[in-house]
């Protein structure tokens, strides 16, 4: 029987585990930390009762990912739940710019811009069907739909600064600008906008929900169903060399490309060790967990029915603080994103107590607290709101990467995103997960389509490995 050793039970690593082992492959997953989940896991809140997400929240590339579609989520007590708006960004007047899945409804709220956000995301929303599987696949190969890829790739190609433009109103530029700055990366750079442009169009058509009862739900399921197929689970054991995995015929590494290369060391080629070695991390995030009695006093109200939000001000503003963070230089008002599941999810709260999700971004190391910088983002909106906080944790760069290693210097995309690590991964080859050594393949967020828990790195990873076994 074919076997297979998983390192790293993040959602890709729970993915390739699921591939390999529906094809009857004997697998083992081995994780570094006592909790298995990666990035995908739920924590209790600083105040008993409440729950949060550890990392992982809202999943607009999950739904339409052919991994998710893949399982009965039904079957495994998994289930999607949807704000009223996707998304919100509130300016300094008062004024918001609102995301709802429905393209109509997100343009009639964007006044003179809403007939230039439907032209530009509308189209590619209603394939998205279609568009998803070539946007969640390695790029250097034909894709199977060139024309709907490339109608895309006039929105994702330029650099968010650039497309921006389009706008007349700052409600829309900001909001769009907003979501660009996901990639957590300096916004004039061409292909940047990908991940923006891929989260606002996936949203249009699937929405960006977050999973009932956290997103350590959706774990929790695919263990419960990975060991009633026969996967093992072995946690606390940090693997630095091959040698130290149990007999296997594949490995599928669910680790950052530094870690792998130390894991290969003198068995992978030269030039793959050297691309491994040089993958650049990014800007960091700086998180923030709040309770939050009578949830937040936004200035707009409509910005409380928003799952997510995005602070930062102006369209100018955002693309000046990703500069900075860029360039290692912490702003005074760094970009801060809020998320309030429990309106999605109104069990999360506990009575009038609401767990508030935030997290800064921050130059990549970053050695200094960004909680009252976080605090004072949402103070800005949501005045008065410091007296209505009754409990507060925080999480540096440095404890970020303790927990996990794959969030070097608290890079929680597992690498910068940059145009060519975004859309190629460590190495320049139409066979990304290959690593160079026969048998082992690297599955992680480093690689295509990148973060998220749509699981597709180690789903197309594991699929690779089949083919080749
Ligand atoms: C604060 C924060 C917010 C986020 N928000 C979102 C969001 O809203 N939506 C979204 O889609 N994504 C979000 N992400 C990103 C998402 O969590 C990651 O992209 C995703 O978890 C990556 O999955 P992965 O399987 O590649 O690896 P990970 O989830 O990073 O898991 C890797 C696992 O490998 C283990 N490991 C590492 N090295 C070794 C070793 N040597 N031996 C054994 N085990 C090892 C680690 O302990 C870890 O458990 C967020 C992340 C963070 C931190």
């Amino acid at each position: 029987m074919t076997t297979a050793v998983v390192v790293g039970s993040g959602p890709n690593g729970l993915a390739a585990a699921t591939v390999l082992a529906r094809a009857g492959v004997e697998v083992t997953v081995v994780e570094a930390s006592a909790y298995l989940g990666g990035g995908a896991r739920s924590v209790a809140s600083p105040v008993d009762g409440l729950l949060q997400d550890h990392c992982a929240a809202v999943h607009p590339m999950a739904p339409g990912s052919a991994y998710f579609q893949s399982l009965d989520l039904e079957a495994m007590g998994v289930e999607w739940a949807y704000a009223p708006y996707d998304a919100a960004h509130p300016l300094d007047d008062g004024d918001a710019g609102l995301l709802s899945t429905s393209v109509e409804a997100t343009a009639a709220g964007l006044g003179r811009d809403g007939r230039r956000w439907a032209a530009m995301f509308g189209p590619s929303s209603r394939v998205f069907d279609k568009l998803a599987p070539g946007i969640m696949a390695p790029m250097l190969r034909a894709p199977r739909h060139p024309l709907l890829l490339a109608r895309f790739g006039l929105v994702a190609g330029p650099p968010p600064t650039l497309v921006g433009k389009a706008f007349r109103t700052e409600r829309a530029r900001a909001l769009f600008m907003g979501v660009a700055a996901h990639a957590i990366q300096p916004l004039g750079q061409p292909l940047v906008t990908g991940i923006g442009a891929g989260i606002i169009t996936a949203g249009h058509a699937v929405g960006w929900p977050v999973i009932k009862g956290g997103t350590g739900r959706f774990t929790e399921a695919s263990i419960a169903m990975l060991r009633g197929m026969g996967v093992r689970f072995e946690t606390g054991q940090r693997i630095t060399r091959l040698h130290q995995l149990p007999r296997h015929d594949i490995v599928m590494l669910d680790v950052h490309p530094h870690i792998a290369a130390g894991i290969l060391a003198g068995h992978q080629p030269i030039r793959s060790r050297r691309a491994f070695r040089g993958f650049k991390p990014g800007p960091a995030a700086f998180k923030v967990d709040l309770a939050v009695d009578g949830g937040i006093p936004w200035r707009n109200p409509e910005v409380a029915r928003a799952g997510t939000v995005h602070l930062g001000g102006t369209a100018a503003e955002i693309v000046a603080a990703e500069r900075e963070i860029g360039a290692g230089r912490m702003p005074e008002r760094p970009f801060v994103l809020v998320g309030q599941q429990y309106v999605a999810d109104s069990a999360r709260a506990n009575g009038s107590v609401a767990p508030v999700y935030a997290y800064a971004h921050v130059p990549n190391g970053y050695p200094g607290d960004a909680t009252e910088q976080v605090i004072a983002q949402i103070e800005r909106f949501a005045p008065g709101v410091r007296d209505r906080i009754v409990a507060v944790r925080s999480r540096s760069t440095a404890e970020a990467e303790v927990e996990n290693a794959n969030f070097v210097g608290g890079d929680i995309l597992t690498g910068a995103k940059s145009p060519v690590q975004f859309l190629l991964g460590p190495r320049i080859s139409a066979q990304p997960y290959d690593t160079g050594v026969r048998g082992v393949y690297l599955c992680s967020a480093a690689t295509p389509p990148g973060p998220g828990i749509h699981g597709m790195g180690g789903f197309n990873a594991a699929n690779r490995a089949l083919r080749l076994a």
